[in-house]
């Protein structure tokens, strides 16, 4: 492992693809591979100290949550609390207090792992991501970063800079649920966060989901069909169905994929009907 005086020079080590080095921030992915026997990669980037990669800013038009964050800065975030509670709820709900002072927001996109409780949060609130690298910066929507199973539109040598949440004056109403095993330090069976903007008809309506596809997953055909509709009975279960099309679950360790369908379903109807487990 080396650790780089500054961002340019971890990003001149990275660039470096004869020498083959990766990053690591706080390790508490990349430290259960080791412990497994997993790790076959040897030569890591110590970004953890990066100042460059540290901090939230907020901006009139959106907050940027710099890849160094950890679960822990989240939670103690005002203004995140007050405009994106899902994301804090996934913070709460990740790992137990010392993998939320350690793990970072970067690493668990990185990561990506379908099962993650951050990214269903981010999708709904409809992050953009930015990447670094020697090239310089770009920008895309998080919901293209993910290209399939542990597949992103991340290029040799990049690094995830930051996550940007876009603010709004909308009057929201916020929803999030991880259903796993227990209550704590559990990896979810199904993860589902909603955001909806309703009049006496939704006006806006984004749905993303844990746990049911390769990658996190936005409902997009249940939204589109969603939008302009006054909500009854019949309009539920036409969505139930719709999103039941979208998703990808399968059986593993954890639940089957049967279960996945029924939860995801019953979810949906709780995040419409506004009970159950909101922030
Ligand atoms: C006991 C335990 C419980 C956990 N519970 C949960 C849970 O409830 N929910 C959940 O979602 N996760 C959970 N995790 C997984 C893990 O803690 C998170 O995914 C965490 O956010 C990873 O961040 P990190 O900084 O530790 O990543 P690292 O382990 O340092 O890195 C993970 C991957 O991301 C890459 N990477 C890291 N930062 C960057 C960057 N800025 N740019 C490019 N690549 C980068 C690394 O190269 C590596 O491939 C748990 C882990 C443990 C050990």
């Amino acid at each position: 492992m080396i650790t780089p005086k500054n961002l340019d020079e971890a990003l001149t080590l990275l660039a470096d693809r004869a020498a083959g080095w990766k990053p690591c921030a706080g390790g508490t992915d990349l430290m259960v591979l080791f412990e497994a026997g997993k790790l076959n990669h040897t030569k890591f980037v110590n970004i953890a100290a990066l100042t460059e990669l540290h901090g939230i800013e907020e901006r009139s038009d959106a907050i940027e949550i710099k890849a160094l964050t950890t679960y822990t800065d989240i939670l103690k975030h005002a203004t995140i609390q007050r405009e994106f509670p899902s994301l804090v709820t996934a913070a709460a709900l990740t790992g137990a207090v010392a993998i939320q002072n350690r793990g970072t927001i970067g690493g668990n996109i990185v990561n990506a792992s379908p099962a993650a409780d951050s990214p269903p949060a981010l999708l709904a609130y409809d992050a953009q991501v930015e990447l670094i690298s020697v090239k310089g910066v770009r920008r895309l929507a998080y919901a293209d970063f993910h290209k399939g199973y542990k597949q992103m539109d991340l290029q040799p040598g990049e690094l995830l800079k930051s996550v940007l949440l876009p603010r709004t004056h909308a009057e929201l109403h916020h929803y999030y649920r991880k259903v796993g095993t227990r209550r704590a330090q559990a990896i979810s069976k199904v993860c589902f966060c909603g955001v909806v903007e309703r009049e006496d008809r939704i006006k806006n309506i984004r749905i993303a989901l844990g746990s049911v596809a390769p990658i996190p997953l936005r409902a997009r055909r249940t939204e589109t069909f969603l939008i302009g509709k006054q909500l009854s009975s019949k309009i539920i279960d036409e969505a139930k169905k719709i999103i039941d099309q979208e998703i990808s679950p399968i059986d593993d360790i954890r639940s089957t994929a049967k279960y996945r369908r029924r939860v995801t379903q019953n979810l949906l109807e709780e995040f419409l009907c506004g009970t159950g487990s909101t922030n």
